[in-house]
């Protein structure tokens, strides 16, 4: 159960108790840091290391070693960027990742942490190029997620194009807004008749044509309906109206294996003859040979056919 060593409180006496760690692999609870660290910084209560209030982190896992390890991995990572290609051969390259390892490891065990922090020193003013260099570049993960982004990007703009076409078909088609207007200009040109008469005859004509639409999809429903309904009658019929009636015979699943034989046939079939004989006590104990011999057999098979 996690605990705050400092407070004892824990999960179980306080809902809102939330554990966290610093370097020194020492946890403490969100409200001991708050009390303990209110300059901003202070010692550990366990060791005394001193530790920055902004440097504690929540912790996640249960064991503190996994924490530390996981935040010096992550801390060494800004610098040992290194690829497989910055170096000449893969024999460098996995001695490098091996050498990255053993840093990890030692300063999460607090092993020869001054030396270890030396060559990180040293490491990153060696290599400062390739590491600013590595920053900027994109990894092999961080490629892919933005290959598969680009790809979502072109089939949404394909879908908006294929809709826009689409529409615009759709607008030019018979009986649509563009066509009547044409018809109208055109009207308007070829006849001697006053604008608004044309307009009004128009109007009309639309109105007709509306209300006869309406009418129609009135119909259309209706006749839906109507088939609807007369589906759900015919579902009512019999669903089987030839052949033999179904009959069921129980399936005989051979499951656990051959019987056993009878308490009293276990002499007979010679089974107590390698069994030890009951005493007389153990007799008229309601305990006889075949007791044994039968819990035995029962055993024996329980766990090979037995599920
Ligand atoms: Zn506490
Ligand atoms: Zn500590």
């Amino acid at each position: 159960m996690r605990a705050c060593p400092k407070c004892k409180t824990n999960e179980y006496n306080n809902r809102s108790f939330v554990l966290m760690i610093n370097e020194c692999g020492h946890s403490l609870c969100k409200n001991c840091v708050e009390n303990l660290f209110v300059r901003n910084s202070g010692p550990c209560p366990t060791c005394g290391r001193t530790l920055k209030k902004n440097d504690f982190w929540r912790q996640m896992f249960d064991d503190p070693l996994i924490e530390k390890e996981n935040h010096f991995r992550k801390k060494l990572r800004q610098v040992y960027n290194l690829r497989e290609d910055d170096f000449p051969s893969l024999r460098e390259y996995n001695d490098y990742l091996e050498r990255f390892e053993q840093l990890v490891w030692n300063l999460a065990n607090d092993e020869n942490v001054e030396e270890t922090q030396l060559e990180v020193k040293r490491f990153a003013s060696e290599r400062l190029d390739v590491i600013e260099r590595n920053r900027k570049r994109l990894g092999p993960d961080e490629i892919w997620v933005q290959s598969c982004l680009d790809d979502e990007r072109r089939f949404r703009e394909r879908l908006t194009m294929d809709i826009e076409s689409q529409e615009l078909t759709n607008a030019s088609g018979p009986g649509a807004k563009g066509a009547d207007a044409r018809a109208i200009i055109e009207e308007l040109k070829t006849s001697d008749l006053p604008a608004e008469v044309i307009l009004d005859r128009q109007r009309k004509r639309q109105i007709e044509a509306n209300l006869l639409e309406k009418e129609q999809e009135a119909k259309r429903k209706k006749t839906r309906v109507h088939d609807k309904k007369h589906q759900e009658v015919t579902t009512f019929g019999p669903l089987r109206k030839s052949g033999q009636p179904f009959v069921y015979h129980p399936v005989d699943l051979v499951l656990n294996g051959p019987a056993l034989p009878e308490m009293f046939d276990l002499e007979a079939c010679g089974y107590l003859r390698h069994m030890r004989p009951s005493t007389t006590a153990q007799v008229a104990g309601g305990f006889p040979t075949e007791t044994g011999c039968y819990r035995a057999l029962v055993e024996s098979r329980s766990d090979l056919l037995v599920f």
